[in-house]
């Protein structure tokens, strides 16, 4: 009895020290402040973390996730008071968005302080900034005398990670922690916005929806870029993206009958559909909340992922709202 108990005793101590998924925020700081990299929970998706004015641990960050160096990182700072450290000009409509959405999915490019390093920025003369709205990121970075740049915490183009388990995944061999918050709420990538002679543009459709945004600054344009090099790089067509052969459609039944012969995944919006060769089907809010939607997404497709199908078929979500900002994921998702 003793030995057993001794034998799984063992095991318990042999499984802590296997993950590296915990709450415990003074170690986090103390990673941090020795210039490691380590994954932090946000609303949007979990982010891969490290001092911005840290060359090694912003050189790691590249370096884990395999992202190009063209492609800059998101500055995280603790509250709006932290803007004017990071940025030389907060344009009228920059701070009516901060105020109204921070801390929130809302990312806005500025012109950078001197101050900033190039790595960040990826070379550009602006940055990306944002408060998250997550209570273990706000507690943290209010623990430390650096602000944190942070990409989503998945190796580059891959299916961006919402659990603490699907950072531990994709990085136990790379970092050393990944501070538990929990399924993140919003569920995917925040809103970025950049400013043209003062006038906010959509770079990239996300958490907040359009709608949402023009309430506050009235009619906005949306680049939403596609490419490797302009105004938001890192935009990349195919992003987002399942192993498994993935197509999205607005018509799931017609989809379904065309590939009848194969190991179907599917994922729907709020239906369910029968069918004998549908070996996993996950819908992405049975009352059709775009919410809720948006934040299920990733996970369901990480579940798809690892199902072991022929081809996973998304269904697309009315274009309004959240879904146009889904409706971008899937389409990333599915690029060939
Ligand atoms: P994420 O991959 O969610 O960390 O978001 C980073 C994205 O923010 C990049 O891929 C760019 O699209 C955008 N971004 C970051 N910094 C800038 C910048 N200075 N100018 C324009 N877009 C930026
Ligand atoms: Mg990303």
């Amino acid at each position: 009895m003793v030995g057993g108990a001794l034998k799984h005793h063992f095991f318990e101590v042999d499984l802590y020290f296997m993950s590296i998924i915990s709450k415990d925020i003074s170690r986090a700081v103390e990673l941090l402040n020795a210039e490691e990299v380590i994954a932090i929970p946000t609303e949007t998706v979990y982010g891969l973390a490290g001092n911005i004015y840290s060359e090694k641990a912003i050189k790691a960050i590249f370096e884990i996730k395999k992202r190009p160096f063209y492609n800059p990182l998101i500055v995280h700072i603790a509250s709006i008071d932290y803007l004017d450290k990071i940025v030389k000009h907060v344009p009228v409509k920059a701070k009516l968005l901060a105020e109204n959405f921070w801390p929130g999915p809302l990312t806005l490019v500025l012109k950078k302080k001197d101050t900033i390093p190039d790595l960040i920025t990826a070379g550009k003369n602006t940055v990306a900034v944002r408060v998250p709205n997550h209570p273990l990121s706000l507690k943290l970075l209010e623990q430390l005398s650096y602000p944190l740049g942070a990409p989503s915490a998945n190796p580059f183009s891959t299916i961006s990670p919402t659990k603490a388990e699907h950072v531990e995944n994709y990085f136990i061999n790379s970092i050393k922690m990944v501070i538990d918050g929990g399924p993140s709420k919003s569920g995917i990538e925040s809103t970025i916005i950049g400013f043209v002679d003062d006038e906010p543009i959509i770079y990239r459709l996300g958490s907040i929806p359009l709608e949402a945004i023009s309430k506050i600054v009235g009619n906005i344009k949306i680049i939403n870029n596609q490419s490797e090099t302009p105004e938001a790089p890192g935009m990349l067509e195919r992003h987002y993206a399942p192993i498994t052969n993935t197509i999205l459609t607005d018509n799931l039944l017609k989809a379904i009958s065309q590939h009848s012969e194969r190991k179907l995944g599917i994922l729907s919006f709020k239906s369910k559909i029968e069918g004998s060769n549908i070996k996993l089907q996950i819908t992405l809010s049975e009352n059709g909340n775009m919410k809720e939607a948006a934040s299920n997404l990733y996970d369901a497709l990480h579940k798809l992922d690892k199902a072991d199908l022929d081809i996973i078929i998304a269904e697309r979500l009315p274009d309004y709202g959240l879904g146009k900002s889904i409706n971008d994921r899937l389409e990333r998702a599915t690029k060939l």
